[in-house]
């Protein structure tokens, strides 16, 4: 490993379980969902896998806060939803997403992968290596993400906001919610070596 996030690329993608057991309980609020927003990828990448810090073909890592972005997917009775899949896609530390629409495309950091896949493992728990996303004009630092239960089922679209940041009093979509629905997706973040760790749980409706 050659440089300081080589702790947090080391870590592997999936935790010992005291880390994410939650007690279950039924009555936990349903995650708002969110407006897709026009960056969703137009083409999938070839490497979409859940580690957005290494592209399969380039020889260096993500430009950025590495961050490790974990949680625990729930269905409606509170049982963690083994198998769920996971889609994220962000901008980059400059603020760049992969599709033709945005206008600095030529200048995006081809060592981040903008799109990744996950599954849950057994108990619902996710997990993803990738960057705390760079911010672009009129909106504040997001990450956007999909989920759905294994073998179909409906789809939460939804968008997972960062403590702490300036842009979160301002921006128009994260306002339009009340405070307690915004608060559900606010992450919970956390320093940890060569990095961050930001949790984030789904209770899908
Ligand atoms: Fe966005």
């Amino acid at each position: 490993m050659k440089n300081t996030r080589a702790a947090l690329l080391r870590r592997p993608l999936l935790f010992a379980p005291a880390l994410l057991v939650l007690p279950a309980h039924a009555q936990a609020p349903r995650t708002p969902a969110q407006m897709e927003g026009p960056y969703y990828p137009q083409a999938i990448p070839a490497d979409a896998d859940a580690d957005l810090l290494q592209v399969a073909g380039q020889p260096r890592p993500a430009r950025g806060i590495p961050l490790l972005l974990t949680g625990l997917v729930r269905g409606p009775d509170g049982a963690g939803l083994a198998g769920a899949r996971i889609e994220i896609w962000q901008a980059d530390a400059q603020g760049i997403y992969l599709h033709p629409r945005d206008a600095r495309l030529d200048q995006r950091d081809a060592g981040f992968q903008g799109y990744g896949r996950a599954v849950a493992d057994g108990a619902g728990r996710y997990a993803f290596r990738t960057i705390r996303p760079g911010l672009y004009p009129g909106r504040t630092p997001h990450i956007h993400l999909r989920a759905q239960p294994a073998g179909g089922g409906a789809a939460l679209t939804t968008q997972i906001y960062f403590p702490g940041e300036p842009r979160n009093e301002t921006d128009g979509l994260l306002r339009s919610m009340p405070p307690a629905a915004r608060a559900l997706l606010i992450a919970r973040v956390s320093a940890v070596d060569g990095g961050q760790r930001a949790e984030f749980d789904l209770f899908l409706a």
